[in-house]
């Protein structure tokens, strides 16, 4: 079977958006999501910029999420945070309604230094969860292909784990596009007797330099295949596109057949790529 001809299947299906800087940019998004809820999304989330730079923006945007009336999380990240400022920011994500949490390490700008009184994401889900009980479902980062700064594969596992201890509900991945990485790694979680979803985060292709920086930046594997056609491409959007169409969607169903309990799309603030995702895969 190909993506192109798969049945609908239900299955859920979230989107994540990054907080506008611009008005302009604010009525774009406004669009984009009326475009994607056609998708009818398990739930929207909103990135938090490191150290708070864009609370304002995220939970704004977190905001007007549930006021179209559809389910949001608002990432959150600690580093920098001290713990009475995440008292706060929990207290006011609670009194607008916000029910899931995507919590998070988060990365300083360099030369920022590490600063706060959290460490790493396991203290933020504790915290949270010794400060809110279930008032929120907690979702947190999953690396299939290893977080950049991990000392080793396992380390990096445990680090997973010991999320999970400290309370979290379930996962996103970061985007990658080798489904056996994302397997083995959910193999892995559950031979710890881990038994959270992990759902894959899925990257729409859009373009060729910009996913090339983000992924050397956050340590997701191009494979050479896939970055020598995109170089190939050039400056040639539409063959870009539709090359990374076929990719994504190819992508997606492997995972589909895998059983994976959803797919994250980080939209990037843009509707049609990952509408026509959703389309082929008859999502
Ligand atoms: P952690 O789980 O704390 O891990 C960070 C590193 O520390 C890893 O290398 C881990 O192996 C290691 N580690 C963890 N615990 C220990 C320990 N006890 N001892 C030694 N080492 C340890 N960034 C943002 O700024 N804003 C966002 O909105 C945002 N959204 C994201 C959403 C998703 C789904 C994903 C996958 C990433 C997102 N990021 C975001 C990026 C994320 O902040 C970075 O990847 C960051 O470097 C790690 O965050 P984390 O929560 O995974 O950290």
């Amino acid at each position: 079977m190909t993506a192109a001809n798969a049945p609908a299947t239900g299955l859920p299906v979230s989107f994540e958006f990054f907080p506008p800087k611009t008005p302009e940019g604010a009525e774009k998004l406004r669009t984009v999501r009326q475009q994607l809820y056609a998708s009818k999304p398990e739930f929207c989330s909103v990135t938090y910029g490191a150290g708070g730079s864009t609370q304002e923006g995220t939970f704004g945007t977190v905001q007007e999420i549930l006021a179209e009336g559809v389910s949001a999380a608002s990432h959150f990240s600690c580093v920098g945070a001290t713990r009475q400022s995440v008292r706060e920011q929990l207290a006011t994500l609670k009194s607008m309604g916000v029910r899931r949490l995507v919590a998070l390490r988060g990365d300083l700008p360099s030369g920022y230094g590490m600063g706060g009184e959290f460490h790493y994401a396991s203290d933020l889900v504790a915290f949270i969860r010794a400060e809110t009980g279930r008032d929120f479902h907690i979702e947190v980062a999953a690396y299939p292909e290893v977080h950049p700064q991990a000392k080793s594969p396992e380390a990096d596992l445990q680090a997973f784990a010991a999320k999970v201890h400290a309370g979290a509900d379930s996962a996103i991945t970061q985007y990658f596009f080798n489904a056996d990485a994302y397997e083995r790694f959910v193999n892995d979680v559950r031979r710890l007797g881990l038994d959270v979803p992990v759902v894959p985060g899925i990257m729409p292709i859009m373009g060729s330099s910009q996913l090339m920086r983000f992924s050397d930046a956050c340590g997701a594997e191009i494979p050479r295949w896939i970055r020598l056609r995109l170089q190939g491409f050039g400056d040639d959007t539409a063959s870009i596109r539709a090359f990374g169409l076929d990719v994504v969607a190819s992508l997606c169903e492997q995972l589909r057949q895998r059983g994976v309990p959803g797919l994250h799309f980080y939209t990037m603030n843009q509707s049609a790529t990952t509408l026509e995702l959703c389309r082929r895969l008859g999502l």
